[in-house]
């Protein structure tokens, strides 16, 4: 179910529109992210142009959306949304990424997405959890976006040992044919919602996986990436 918060989740004082889950005051606050690469998110000296590394080898995604580097605020609220039932924190999280998204969409015209897949967590993972964090960000922003979100469409197919401990030539070998895709993405502009974005190898087999099937592109939304 999704429940509508009355206090900004930062600094508690009670909203004026309680569906937005952030004051005025503390979204005017967050750290923006330095200059980013349109296409990776990493750090580059503008933010209108590929970097040279996706110039050079490009990622088989075509634009990646972030709120803000991995950094306070959102890393604790990004933690509590994992290890607990956040899902009225959710609401503020989602908003903050429907905002990114629709600046930039403003300013470079972008093309809104036809379908929203999410990253799959190993089973085991979510079920010990209870739940996947992902599910209520992507709830609110299929909401908000009215791009229809399909939950059971990528599938995590075996345990992959815990990607942060494995280097990064490991975690690419670490998740190679790890997921499995149960629908027809021929044609479809998909956004794939993530968390948090490190190294980028789950986002890339993923992206790969839809391309592979037809796919006419991929756009990653996340809150965070570690630069
Ligand atoms: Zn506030
Ligand atoms: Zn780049």
């Amino acid at each position: 179910m999704l429940t509508i918060p009355t206090c900004c989740w930062l600094c508690q004082m009670p909203l004026h529109l309680p569906q937005h889950g952030i004051c005025s005051v503390c979204l005017k606050a967050l750290p923006s992210p330095p200059p980013v690469c349109p296409c990776c998110g990493l750090p580059a000296s503008n933010s209108q142009t590929r970097c040279g590394g996706c110039l050079l080898h490009p990622p088989p995604w075509q634009r990646m959306i972030l709120v803000s580097d991995y950094r306070e605020p959102l890393r604790k609220q990004i933690h509590q949304l994992k290890f607990s039932q956040g899902t009225a924190r959710a609401v503020m999280l989602a908003r903050l990424i429907l905002l990114t998204w629709l600046t930039a969409r403003r300013e470079y015209l972008l093309a809104r997405p036809d379908l929203m897949l999410t990253v799959p967590l190993h089973h085991k993972r979510a079920l010990k959890r209870g739940y996947n964090q992902l599910a209520p960000l992507a709830k609110w922003l299929s909401h908000w976006t009215t791009i229809p979100w399909q939950p059971a469409a990528l599938i995590r197919r075996r345990a992959g040992k815990v990607q942060h401990q494995l280097v990064a030539s490991a975690r690419r070998r670490n998740l190679r044919g790890a997921f499995s895709l149960e629908i027809d993405v021929r044609g479809r502009h998909i956004v794939l919602l993530d968390d948090v974005v490190t190294t980028g190898s789950t986002v890339t087999e993923l992206s790969r996986l839809l391309m592979r099937s037809g796919a006419a592109r991929v756009d990653i939304w996340c809150l965070c990436r570690t630069l």
